[in-house]
């Protein structure tokens, strides 16, 4: 396979520390067997996340200089909101801390609105967040993912799409009157990074304005989704990638944005209108309690001034050939030697399918957790299950819900690691395949009643 070299020369290192596999022996288990309770720095290369990791470019570090703090009218808010207009065609910009700050002041003002009986959101699949603020503002989170998503081993184009046959019938089972919104997830978190074509996100719209509901962008990876439709959908093969963000965006009328993924910054986010000016002002009313000042809404002026500048760096195509073909690369070295991934790889992650991987570890000891210990004893490397561990219990029997699929997700930060990183995890991943039949599963020894992956501990079972 083609490797497509980094389209930036480094100017500044952050040394990393390299570990033996006897101290990785001892820290994994002085964490409880649960690499998010290891010290970052007993971390060779760190896939935990592509949230808030990614490196700003000398432009965007330039730009914390020049920020403006001022309260109020910042030089920086308005730079941002000429930015929105020009790239999306949204008039209206609010500024906020991250992604779930424009969650918990877009939703309520939704659900106010709509008046409805039994308010519900529908969505291809709702980020964990984006369910929590759904259900924080009185309403019900539906997914309607197309199944095409659950099978990791074929090729399918936009495993991201909503299924809409399912689409349909979900909104005339709960009626129109009660659907406050339809979240388009682009790309699909939840399924690998997986992308929304345009001819979906266009058929979201006509059942939508068919039905008078209003349809919400969550825009989190939205240049990696414009990336791979533009490769993927034969009429935008030649379409310049800010038209093809502007068209994913004229579909809907709001969207919101975790500016931690995609635009590149540690920390931000934004909750933009199209047009509709009094919805914006109804959002604006939660977001001074909740955020701050509508001009800053929880950002310093620096923060909003290198934001700006990353939600142009992310829509570069150079960029994007090379962001999208290093996640693609990490994925074909796994395939060629036989591990078993979700394939296509999405935009942000590889996914490796745990349940194939170790057949021999049954779900409810955590066969894709313990592949991530074993990744981190044999390499160093921090990736992070999707699976079981993840889902919990069922809160009514308590028992253990067998999750889907079990996946060790392995999340690559935007500009971070070069691509002998990617060769590095490839072949640690590798080596663990001669003794992957060896791999134990896991037991708790703590077992914390809610979001149990983050803080339990567990033991192999001997
Ligand atoms: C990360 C993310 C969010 C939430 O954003 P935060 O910045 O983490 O609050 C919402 N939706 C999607 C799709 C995300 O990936």
């Amino acid at each position: 396979m083609k490797r497509i070299p980094e389209p930036f020369r480094i100017k500044m290192v952050e040394p990393i520390k390299v570990t033996t596999e006897a101290e990785r022996r001892r820290a994994i288990e002085a964490a409880g067997y649960n690499p998010f309770s290891l010290k970052s720095e007993d971390v060779y290369i760190d896939l935990l996340t592509d949230s808030g990791t990614g490196a700003m470019s000398a432009n965007q570090w330039a730009g914390l200089m020049v920020g403006d703090e001022a309260y109020a009218g910042s030089r920086s808010f308005i730079r941002l909101e000429e930015s929105v207009r020009t790239l999306f065609r949204y008039q209206h910009v609010i500024p906020v801390h991250q992604g779930r700050g424009a969650e918990q002041i877009l939703f309520p003002t939704l659900v106010k609105h709509k008046a409805a009986k039994k308010p519900v959101f529908i969505s291809n699949y709702h980020f964990d967040t984006t369910a929590a603020h759904v259900e924080m503002s009185g309403a019900r989170a539906i997914n309607v993912l197309t199944p095409q998503a659950a099978d990791t081993a074929t090729w399918y184009d936009f495993k991201g799409n909503f299924d809409l046959e399912k689409l349909a019938a979900t909104i005339a089972t709960v009626g129109p009157e009660n659907v406050v919104g339809i979240i388009v997830t682009i790309t699909c978190n939840s399924a690998g990074g997986q992308p929304v074509s345009m001819a979906n996100i266009r058929a979201v719209a006509d059942l939508a304005r068919a039905n008078d509901i209003m349809v919400i962008i969550d825009g989190a990876r939205f240049a990696e989704n414009a990336w791979f439709i533009k490769q993927r959908e034969p009429a935008y093969h030649d379409t310049p990638i800010g038209d093809v963000i502007r068209e994913m965006f004229a579909y809907a009328e709001v969207f919101t944005m975790s500016a931690k993924k995609d635009p590149m910054v540690n920390m931000g986010g934004l909750c933009c209108f199209k047009n509709n000016e009094e919805l914006y002002r109804d959002t604006q009313v939660l977001c001074v309690p909740m955020e701050g000042f509508v001009t800053y809404g929880g950002l310093n002026g620096r923060d909003m001034e290198a934001l700006n500048i990353g939600l142009w760096e992310c829509a570069d195509e150079d960029f994007l050939k090379y962001r999208i073909g290093q996640v693609e690369y990490l994925g074909e070295r796994l395939r060629e030697a036989g591990i078993p991934i979700q394939y296509p790889t999405g935009g942000h992650a590889v996914f490796v399918d745990a349940g194939k991987f170790l057949p021999h570890i049954p779900s409810d000891q955590f066969p894709a957790h313990a592949l991530a210990n074993e990744l981190y004893i044999e390499g160093g490397v921090r990736g992070v299950e999707i699976g079981s561990l993840l889902l919990g219990r069922d809160p009514e029997t308590g028992e253990q819900k067998e999750s889907s699929m079990e996946l060790l997700r392995l999340t690559i930060p935007r500009r971070v690691y070069t691509n002998d990183h990617m060769d590095y995890i490839a072949d640690s991943l590798i080596a663990i395949k001669d003794r992957v039949s060896r791999i134990k599963g896991l037991t708790f020894t703590y077992e914390p009643p809610v979001l149990r992956h983050f803080t339990a501990r567990l033991n192999p079972i001997e």
